[in-house]
């Protein structure tokens, strides 16, 4: 089990602010801006790079979450950055698919 099972399963508790059918939002315990937020699915999908056809209308549902999810937390306005980080060099640290929602403050373009 991923640790973010266990948080979907409640097994480990998280500041959740958004919750779906089959899907979840809780806050990033060592965030990256004022605001930061991972939405997963609460089934594991371990990375993008192996989500399948039957994953879409999943992956498209949280991504569909992500204005309300950024309205809940206070940056709709100010605005907000998607990430999703895939394998080694992107410095994915969790094998279980997740959208970074980071808000809050100016964000740097290009990221580091
Ligand atoms: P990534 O590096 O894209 O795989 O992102 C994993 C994120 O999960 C990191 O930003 C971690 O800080 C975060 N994280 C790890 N464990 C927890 C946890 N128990 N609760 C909330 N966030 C976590």
């Amino acid at each position: 089990m991923t640790i973010f099972e266990k948080i979907a399963s409640r097994e480990i508790p998280a500041d959740i602010v958004f919750e779906a059918d089959d899907f979840l939002a809780f806050r990033d315990v060592r965030p990256q801006a004022p605001v930061h937020v991972l939405i997963i699915p609460k089934r594991c999908i371990p990375r993008i790079d192996v989500a399948t056809g039957d994953d879409v209308a999943l992956l498209g549902r949280m991504l569909g979450a992500a204005p309300k999810i950024a309205q809940l937390c206070g940056v709709a306005e100010s605005g907000y950055r998607l990430v999703i980080n895939n394998g080694r060099d992107a410095g994915e640290s969790v094998p279980h698919l997740h959208i970074h929602l980071l808000g809050g403050r100016a964000l740097h373009w290009p990221p580091g």
